[in-house]
């Protein structure tokens, strides 16, 4: 069946099948965008807004965009780092985690990227590879590899590789060390400068939708009863966005304690508070926040 594509409607490409795919799926849910998928369509509508989905390779997103067959998309900053094309990169999502690194085999006697002087390094980034050596002035002999790029020095490709990794075991499992980190990379929302009004206005008030659901994952909220006697103690721990919403307890003298606590001190906070005197702390994860 013949695509449908609205002229009106925006659309957005992401990957058809990769690391990127359920995240990205998941984080238009989470934005409250309704998308019938079945894993196997080239492209998807969203119900209850006017925008429609390409799956497509991720490799492709930068060049899709850069020549409006698509308005926005979904893509490693890495793919966008070797691809070199025109586009913006609007929000960061916080997910596809990784880093390009350059690794050698254990027993190497490569400690540096200095010793690579003469050697040959086996990539999917060749371009990247190539500047990052050329900056410090290196010459290396770069091999392009599309696939088990860790396989190269083992098969006696070259004598190390600059690849992906996120958790390091992939390197770990091939025996292979890690001597420098080019970049760190994460999935980025991606557009160019388009004429079109009403685009931008969707694509605004989208960016919008986003950017609620990436302030949500920072924070948990959180409800807990406290002696009043100990309030100023805790407003100081977790004074919330504004200021927190204190209610009186049946209790004498207790209050009900309503805050927010940020992600990455939550378990700080929370030992801190529960020293401070508070009791019956419920943590809640929180949809969306709308600064
Ligand atoms: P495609 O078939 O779409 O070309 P691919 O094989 O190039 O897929 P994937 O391996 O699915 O790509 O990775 C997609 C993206 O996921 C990467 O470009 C990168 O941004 C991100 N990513 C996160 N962690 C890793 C990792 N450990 N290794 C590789 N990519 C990672
Ligand atoms: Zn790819």
């Amino acid at each position: 069946m013949k695509p449908n594509f609205q002229n009106n409607n925006l659309k957005i490409a992401i990957q058809k099948n990769g690391r990127l795919t359920a995240d990205t799926l998941l984080f238009l849910k989470k934005a409250g965008l309704e998308i019938d998928t079945d894993g196997q369509k080239l492209y998807a509508k969203c119900w209850n807004y006017p925008l429609d989905i390409i799956f497509v390779r991720d490799d492709d997103i930068p060049d899709f965009v850069q020549n409006k067959s698509v308005d926005l998309g979904i893509v490693g900053e890495n793919v966008l780092y070797e691809k070199n094309a025109c586009v913006e990169s609007k929000m960061k999502f916080n997910f596809g985690l990784c880093s390009l690194v350059v690794a050698v085999p254990r027993d190497s006697q490569i400690f540096n990227e200095a010793d690579f002087q003469d050697k040959t390094i086996a990539t999917s980034y060749p371009l990247t590879v190539a500047k990052y050596f050329k900056e410090k002035n290196i010459k290396v002999t770069i091999v392009k590899v599309t696939g088990s790029v860790e396989l190269s020095p083992a098969l006696g490709l070259s004598a190390g590789i600059a690849d992906l990794s996120s958790t390091g075991s992939t390197l770990a499992i091939s025996d292979l060390r890690t001597i420098a980190k080019i970049y760190d990379s994460q999935a980025v929302l991606i557009s160019r400068q388009d004429g079109n009004i009403k685009k931008i206005e969707l694509i605004k008030k989208l960016i919008f939708r986003f950017q609620s659901v990436l302030t949500a994952q920072k924070y948990k909220y959180v409800m807990m009863n406290a002696p009043k006697n100990k309030l100023k103690q805790i407003i100081q721990i977790a004074p919330g966005l504004k200021s927190p919403t204190i209610s009186s307890l049946a209790k004498q003298d207790w209050v009900s304690i309503q805050t927010v606590i940020e992600e990455d001190v939550f378990w700080e906070k929370v030992s801190k508070i529960k020293d401070a005197g508070a009791s019956g702390i419920i943590v809640l994860p929180i949809e969306k926040i709308i600064a």
